[in-house]
């Protein structure tokens, strides 16, 4: 039972002007293919290929480097296209926005929080919106293809957005600056699937 790459919800020159065509291109079609395949290679003919994707990150530190970076980089990617809308969105979702609310003062609170963790955060990752078990809102971010499911992460939770901070996910529009392409993301996250993700704790992928 192998993983498969998730069909893209929208065209490649879709994100235009905020996410180029050619980047998405590239990077859906070479990047996230790559990683699936690997992931696919890596757990072939192993107990890991019965196992949910989420199974397996909550266990990823008894297992190799090759399973951990490419079910990362699998898992991650699939989640990222998800949250992205070429529609500008608000969110309507009363609960999601009392809680950001609740935890963060207002959303641009929570901007400028994402926009902090994004830039401090040191060579190649992803930054993340979570939800701790106990309903908790905050902001992490992780290394390589970490991400905050697996039990390698110094904080766990559940993933509600996410903002690819790998150059080669920004660095043909925007060359080396990051903070252009952070700011260009609120633009294009679909908040209806945010508030899905934040409302039902059962979504696979
Ligand atoms: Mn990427």
């Amino acid at each position: 039972m192998a993983f498969i790459l998730p069909e893209l919800e929208f065209k490649y020159d879709a994100l235009e002007p905020f996410i180029d065509k050619e980047t998405m291109r590239l990077h859906y079609l070479k990047h996230h293919a790559a990683y699936l395949e690997k992931l696919n290679a890596a757990i072939a003919g192993t107990e890991l290929d019965k196992m949910k994707i989420e199974e397996i990150f909550s266990t990823v530190s008894n297992y190799t480097s090759e399973v951990r970076n490419n079910g990362g980089g699998y898992y991650n990617h699939a989640l990222f296209w998800q949250i992205l809308s070429p529609e500008k969105m608000a969110i309507n979702d009363i609960t999601l926005a009392d809680s950001i609310t609740k935890y963060f003062g207002n959303l641009q609170h929570l901007k400028d929080e994402f926009f902090e963790e994004g830039m401090k955060l040191f060579g190649s990752g992803w930054v993340w919106l979570i939800k701790k078990d106990n309903n908790e809102l905050l902001i992490t971010t992780s290394a390589n293809q970490d991400n905050p499911l697996m039990d390698v992460a110094p904080i766990n939770g559940r993933p509600l957005l996410t903002l690819d901070l790998w150059e080669h996910a920004y660095y043909l529009k925007y060359k080396n600056d990051r903070a252009a392409y952070i700011n260009a993301f609120w633009n294009l996250v679909n908040w209806d699937k945010v508030a899905e993700l934040f409302n039902n704790d059962n979504i696979n992928f």
